[in-house]
């Protein structure tokens, strides 16, 4: 390993970071983290920190996950690479997919297809949905539907179900056919309302519109995330999740679940549509698979559209999509070891309970301090504080502001992630009551900064 002049020296010079500008990583280099404990990360200057980012939603485990990290070196001795293309399988995918039919029963979920991460699978489920309706003969149904604010990745069909602009802009144009309805956001809506389940009947009927627009047969699928989160952690209410699935149902609409954050339980359930008693047709899951400690994502098939694939005698159903590393051994291997550890713990319970916790925690920051708007969460350990310079404008905070909200955050030991106007909290799920207690102070500290 290099010393760490010459990490510094050669910080962010010879890479580019996604979702960043190259010159704004130049010109403040990124922090380089350089071990973690437990919840913890610490820099190249000895710099300790919860980290309330959780890597990025998918360390749900911590860092010092000893049965992952196991798994993942017997693995790499025993078969360090074989690929699941036709004509060949490996053990570990094998047992991790029988694994996952018992994990995702109650899902109605009973078929995985594995990718190298949430964008991969994200271009599956969008390709297999168009697919599925080919097979059963309706080949005009090719378009998407999605919520604005909503975010499924980087991937060209992914970044064209996006609701968020600056995740589209620079790529554009993107894949044609794809439409986007309110997102059940009550802080800000074109509708003015504040109360979560008018608004939520207020965006269902949106979809509605969409729909007898569009020409309900020319639809594949409706995507969503249970709770929206990188879009800056939006909980609908619990009516909107299934009133998505009752008019997929009536319009003949797949239902795409993007559980890439919310899958094995930070929703405070195992999966955010079962934290809405929803069965969708698909369900994307990565991140949190592995502990993120290996690059892997499971896209997980309904009972019913795995039967029409498998009983097809037209050849249609042939899956002409894939990656190399779909079933990696040694991913498959971590996310077996990850998935009993996941249970094992109930970090689920955990979720829900420090979840509840952070929230008073944060409404009681958010009487404090003027410049915090709104906050969310609720549902398991999932955050948002929404900063605004002027609380009857809702102006944003600007960014020179909630600069000082984050480095004075970090400085009193704690790592959060600043996306625009919002601070995001997606903490590991074995945190403990004392770690949500550090996490809010630190962030009073900050408010106070600005
Ligand atoms: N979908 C959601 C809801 C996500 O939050 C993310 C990543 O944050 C993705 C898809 C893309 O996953 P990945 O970054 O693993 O490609």
């Amino acid at each position: 390993m290099k010393d760490d002049n010459f990490l510094k020296e050669n910080n962010a010079r010879h890479m580019w970071h996604p979702m960043a500008h190259p010159a704004d990583s130049l010109a403040n280099p990124p922090k380089i983290i350089t071990s973690g404990k437990g919840v913890r990360i610490v820099d190249v200057d000895g710099s300790e920190t919860i980290d309330a980012v959780g890597g990025l939603w998918n360390v749900n485990l911590g860092y010092s996950c000893a049965p992952v990290k196991e798994a993942i070196a017997a693995q790499l001795e025993h078969l360090p690479y074989y690929s699941t293309f036709r004509g060949t399988s490996n053990d570990a995918v094998i047992e991790l997919s029988f694994m996952l039919r018992e994990f995702f029963e109650p899902d109605g979920l009973s078929r995985a297809f594995f990718t190298s991460g949430g964008s991969d699978g994200i271009e599956i489920a969008l390709r297999l949905a168009r697919q599925f309706h080919k097979v059963r003969g309706e080949a005009g149904r090719t378009k998407y539907l999605s919520l604005k604010k909503g975010y499924h990745g980087t991937h060209t069909g992914g970044a064209s179900v996006n609701g968020n602009a600056n995740f589209r802009t620079q790529y554009e144009p993107l894949m044609p056919g794809c439409f986007h309805i309110p997102a059940p956001y009550t802080y800000r809506n074109p509708f003015n309302e504040t109360d979560p389940e008018k608004l939520a009947q207020m965006c269902l009927a949106a979809l509605e519109d969409e729909i007898a627009f569009q020409g309900a047969g020319t639809i594949a699928a409706f995507i969503m995330e249970p709770v929206l989160g990188a879009g800056g952690v939006i909980p609908p209410h619990k009516s909107f999740m299934p009133g998505v699935r009752e008019i997929c149902d009536r319009n003949g609409i797949l239902l795409i679940a993007d559980e890439v954050i919310t899958a094995y339980g930070r929703t405070g359930s195992w999966s955010g549509s079962r934290h809405w008693g929803v069965k969708p047709d698909f369900s994307v899951t990565a991140k949190a698979i592995t502990n993120g400690y290996f690059p892997f994502g499971a896209v997980m098939i309904a009972d019913h559209i795995a039967e029409t694939f498998e009983q097809d005698e037209t050849g249609k159903a042939n899956i002409a999509s894939g990656y190399t590393y779909s079933g990696h051994p040694v991913g498959a291997a971590a996310a077996i070891a990850c998935i009993k550890e996941t249970q094992r713990l109930k970090v689920n319970e955990n979720a829900a309970a420090r979840g509840r916790e952070m929230m008073a925690g944060l409404e009681a920051l958010k009487k404090k301090h003027g410049i915090v708007g709104d906050v969310r969460g609720g549902e398991g350990l999932m955050n948002a504080l929404e900063l605004v310079s002027d609380r009857e404008t809702k102006k944003p905070l600007d960014a020179a502001r909630t600069k000082t909200v984050f480095d004075t955050t970090h400085a009193n030991g704690v790592m959060v992630r600043v996306s625009g106007p919002n601070l995001i909290l997606s903490p590991p799920l074995v945190l403990t009551a004392e770690d949500v207690k550090d996490i809010l102070s630190a962030l009073d500290a900050g408010l106070a900064a600005a």
